[in-house]
Formats: structure tokens, sequence, C-alpha cells
């Protein structure tokens, strides 16, 4: 299914979609009152974009030095090539103690890995506990957002996802109400938990120290009681020092929902006595994507958000019409380098209006680098069939300007008299469903030019 087709799902419930837009407008309207608030705004996210470019450049020193100063600290430390090894590592500290159940605070890393479904099929319950998490995990669907995953759904439909899994009274939709109810819901698995599982933000070369942000304190609860931590991060989470912390924990929550920090910003160096303390550093198509000179600034993503807040294609066609983990902008950048033909049609779900560029917090080229991923897919003929023939046809007719002349007397003069019945019929022309044709002008702006020419 293409973007156009998955989204067309999305908006067919009007009054959903436009709930969806002036929700997200809401979240990126406080980003911007908090950008605003700090003079130093754009001096920080340069500094951010310039030590993530640092880092990038010198990622296999950075990840060795994490190694062995977390390893000097009696971290753990894993490495995966990819999905499959990240799981199977998971699993195989999980059955080294003997565990059966295993609470997850949030980590966009393990949806990519698609690790609930591979544990589930190995008899281990999985409970994800940060309450967006929960919610779409009983409503069996993945995140439609990477900060606030069931931003899609309505309390109403939280309500009658509660009464169906956790029995709460019929039409119960009450926001304090629903969130005590996941509360006490929660607490009987983060005590019987044997394994609890983070997300990274962000891993300090420096120190072989991570640090964990989060709003409910889910993930300090889950890895506090269990005998077993077990951290899962991609490659690009390393930072060089500690003294680069502070600029990335002032940027994100500002950019991701307008706060002047998480809620809780943990810190872990060592495992607490007693406990183990595992970190898993995945590659997954990272380093391929570090190899291309035009995407590698996708890299420096710290998964704020902001980007998906900001764009008005994601704001109005919901993030399951992405088809990829990591929906929206920088998901469309980041798809198309794991299955260029699968995800052809993200980069083209942008108005290259570039708004998400301007909101990023370490600037990155989005717009920019949708733009190359349309050439690629166009020069790699993998865009659906139909628009592959139709962008051929229009460049030849446009390398042609006595063709194209001659095509547009002819179009606008077909576009006078043919009836709106068929100028605005959705299915020939989607163009015009939500707008109206322009009245076709008598000459074009070539002719016009010839005539008046001084
Ligand atoms: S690309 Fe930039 S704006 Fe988008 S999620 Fe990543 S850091 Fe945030």
């Amino acid at each position: 299914m293409t973007h156009a087709q998955a989204a067309k799902r999305f908006t067919a419930d009007v009054d959903r979609t436009t709930w969806h837009d002036g929700a997200l407008w809401f979240v990126r309207q406080k980003r911007d009152r908090m950008a605003y608030s700090l003079p130093e705004w754009e001096e920080l996210r340069e500094l951010a974009s310039q030590i993530k470019n640092h880092t990038l450049s010198r990622l296999d020193e950075y990840l060795e030095e994490f190694e062995r100063n977390a390893t000097a600290n009696g971290i753990r430390v894993h490495w995966a090539a990819n999905a499959q090894e990240h799981n199977e590592i998971v699993l195989q500290i999980i059955r080294q103690h003997n565990g059966k159940r295993l609470v997850k605070s949030k980590s966009m890393l393990t949806e990519e890995c698609h690790l609930n479904p591979f544990l589930i099929k190995e008899g281990i319950e999985v409970v994800d506990t940060d309450l967006g998490e929960r919610i779409i995990q009983f409503n069996d669907e993945p995140p439609s957002h990477i900060v606030l995953p069931a931003i899609h759904l309505k309390k109403e439909d939280v309500g009658q996802i509660f009464h169906k899994h956790l029995g709460t009274p019929e039409g119960a939709s009450d926001p304090q109400f629903l969130t005590e109810t996941a509360r006490q819901h929660l607490r009987g698995h983060f005590v019987a938990a044997d394994v609890a599982l983070s997300g990274v933000n962000f891993a300090i070369a420096e120190t072989g120290g991570f640090v964990v942000c989060t709003n409910e304190g889910n993930a300090d609860l889950g890895v506090t009681l269990a005998p077993v931590h077990i951290a899962s991060m991609g490659i690009e989470k390393m930072i060089p020092r500690l003294d680069h912390l502070g600029v990335y924990t002032r940027l994100l929550a500002r950019s991701a929902t307008g706060q002047l920090s998480t809620t809780y910003t943990s810190h872990f160096h060592r495992p607490r006595p007693g406990q183990e303390l595992h970190v898993i550093i995945v590659d997954n198509g990272r380093v391929e994507q570090l190899g291309r000179p035009d995407f590698r600034a996708s890299l420096k993503c710290i998964r704020c958000g902001a980007c998906m807040n900001t764009c008005p294609v994601y704001r109005r066609s919901g993030g399951h019409s992405y088809d990829y983990t990591v929906p929206g902008p920088i998901g469309s950048i980041l798809s198309p380098n794991v299955d260029l033909k699968k995800h052809s049609t993200l980069p083209f779900a942008s108005t290259l209006c570039g708004s998400c560029s301007d909101v990023c917090p370490v600037k990155i080229d989005i717009h920019v680098q949708l733009y190359k991923w349309r050439q690629i897919i166009g020069s790699q003929k993998a865009m659906p069939a139909g628009k592959r023939v139709g962008m051929q046809l229009l460049a030849k007719v446009l390398a042609r300007p006595r063709l194209y002349a001659r095509l547009g007397r002819v179009a606008r003069r077909m576009l006078a008299s043919t009836p709106s019945a068929l100028t605005h019929n959705g299915t020939i022309n989607p163009w015009a469903i939500a707008r109206e044709m322009p009245e076709p002008p008598k000459q074009s702006f070539r002719e016009w030019y010839a005539a008046n020419q001084k």
C-alpha cells in the first residue's frame, strides 16, 4: 500500500483528522514558545549538530571507548549486527535467569527489531509500561508517533480499550481515572518482572554510562525493581563526553513536548548491587546509512518528534500511514535505507516546505534528503508504475518547448469545456477533492510575454 492509499483510510474520518492535526499543532506551538524563550537556542542547535557530526565521523572510536568504560564499570556490553541478533541476545539473557516476565519502557529500537512478537512467541510475557505504549499494545497496533505513541487515539477510544482489557466501566473516559487504572494495573507487573528493558537516549563514551529520558518514571521503576536491566541502543546514540549531555537534554524535551526537561532524566553508570546490567549496541542498517554521504546526517536524530508535529502531511495523514517504525519526515529518510522499494512513496509524502529542517534540534537537512531520495527512487525505477510512467512522459514533454506549448493550448481549451463533474471527480483528479480548479487562462505566460514584450 502506498502512503497516499494508507493516508486515505485515516483521512476518511474527517473529525479525527482535524483533531489529530490540531493536537500536534498544539505541541508544535509549545515547542515554539520554549525555543523563543531561550536566546541561545540557535547556538544550542548548532552545537548539537556539530557534536553529532564529529561523533559520527569517529563513531567506531567512541563506541569502543564506551565499551571499555562501561565494561570497567561492571556493565556487560553486547553487539548486535541486526534485529535478529538483538532479539536473540535479549532472549538469551532472559533465559539465563530463568525469566518469564519482561517489563519494557519505551524504546523505538525494540519496535524496529519487532522484539515483542519475537519474545511472546518464545513464551515470554512482555508488558510495555509507558502508558501510551500499553494502550497500543492492548490495541495490537504499532506506535503512530515516536514520542506520543497513541496520539491517534482519543480518550474515548482509550476508555473502550481499557473496558475491554482492564474491565473499567463502559463509557468511562476520564483521563485521571484511566491513568489511575493503568497505574494499578502496571504495578503488579513491575513487582513481578524478572527482567526490565529500557531504551537509551544518550550513551556517553567518556564515562561508559547512559541516560534514559521519560516523563512517567516507568523506566526507573522497572529497572530498579527487576534483578536484571537490559538497555538497547542504536549505535547513533553515542556522545563523546558528559559535558555534551546538557546540550541535548536542553534541546530534547523542549523540542519534543515543549517542556523544560523530561520529568525523569536517569543516569546509569554501573549495575546497582546485586543487579546485572546489560547494554546491547545495535547496528541494523545504521552503518550502511553512515556510508551514504547524502544521508548520514539522518543518524544525528535524537528522536524528539518535532519534525512530525510540524509536518502538514504527517499531521493530516497519521503515523500509521507511513508503515514504518519511525513515521513522519525523519522516518521518510530512514526507511528507504532499509527497504527502498517498500518505502519508495514515503519521500514523496512531503510538501518539501522545509519546516521539519527548521525545527530539528540537531539541524538535519531533512527536506533536502527527502528530495535526494526522490531522485534516487526515480533513477532506480523504484516508484509505483503509474507515477514512473507519468514522470517519464512529463520529462519528455518538458524537454520539448514546442510540444509543451501545443499541449498547453489543448489542455486550456479542454479544461474550459470539460464539465466540473469530470474535473472534480476524486478518482480521476484527486487534487481537486478539496480544491477548486483554477479558471484556465486564455493564453499561456509565454504567449502573454511574447505579445506584451516591448
Ligand atoms: S529528525 Fe530532528 S526533529 Fe525529527 S525526530 Fe529527529 S531530531 Fe527530532
